[in-house]
This record gives structure tokens, sequence and C-alpha cells, in this order.
């Protein structure tokens, strides 16, 4: 009987052992999905560089009022541009030489 009561507390033990070792796994991995999160702040090099984008405007001419402008999530923060795939920081004061009238 002891013998039972013995093997009872060493699988209760491993269990426990189990969970906290998946705890630690999970606590591991919230820091890694903070960090792909702001990894997905994105730019497109290539196409930033071939249409001279630079992030301040031109006169009046800004991404703000650009037919291209994909807008984030409000009117200050950073969007896209329909012609620069991937790129996440294309700035509403921004400018390129594909600027296009909305
Ligand atoms: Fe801005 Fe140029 Fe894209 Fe228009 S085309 S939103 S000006 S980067």
């Amino acid at each position: 009987m002891s013998a039972q009561k013995g093997h009872a507390m060493k699988s209760s033990q491993i269990q426990r052992r189990q969970f906290l070792k998946l705890g630690s796994a999970a606590l591991a991995i919230i820091p890694v999905i903070a960090f792909s999160g702001r990894a997905a702040a994105a730019i497109n090099a290539a196409m930033r560089a071939s249409l001279k984008y630079q992030d301040k405007p031109e006169g009046e001419k800004r991404c703000a009022n650009c037919a291209q402008f994909v807008p984030g999530k409000t009117a200050k923060d950073r969007g896209g541009c329909k012609l620069m795939p991937g790129d996440t920081e294309i700035s509403p004061q921004g400018y390129c030489i594909a600027w296009t009238k909305k």
C-alpha cells in the first residue's frame, strides 16, 4: 500500500514538474511574440529608394493625401502604400515621386 502511495506521489510530482516546465516555456514565448510583433514593422527599402521616398512632405504633397496611401490606425500613425508591398512604416507626412492626388 505504501508503495502505491509512493508511486502516486511520484506521479503527481512529475505532473507538477511538467506543469512548471510548460509554464516557464509559455513565459519564455511571451517576449518572442512581443518581439515579433515589433518585428512586423517593416520597410521596403528597394521601393523606397526607387521612388525616392522621404519622411517629410513636398509642399502640399504628402502620403496622407495620396491615392496610394493605406492609413494606419489613426491619422497620425504610420501606414502602408499600395506601391510599397510589405512596408508598414510609411509616414502620413512622407512623400515620394509616385505621389498621386487623392
Ligand atoms: Fe506616399 Fe508615394 Fe506611397 Fe503616395 S505613392 S502614399 S506619396 S509613398
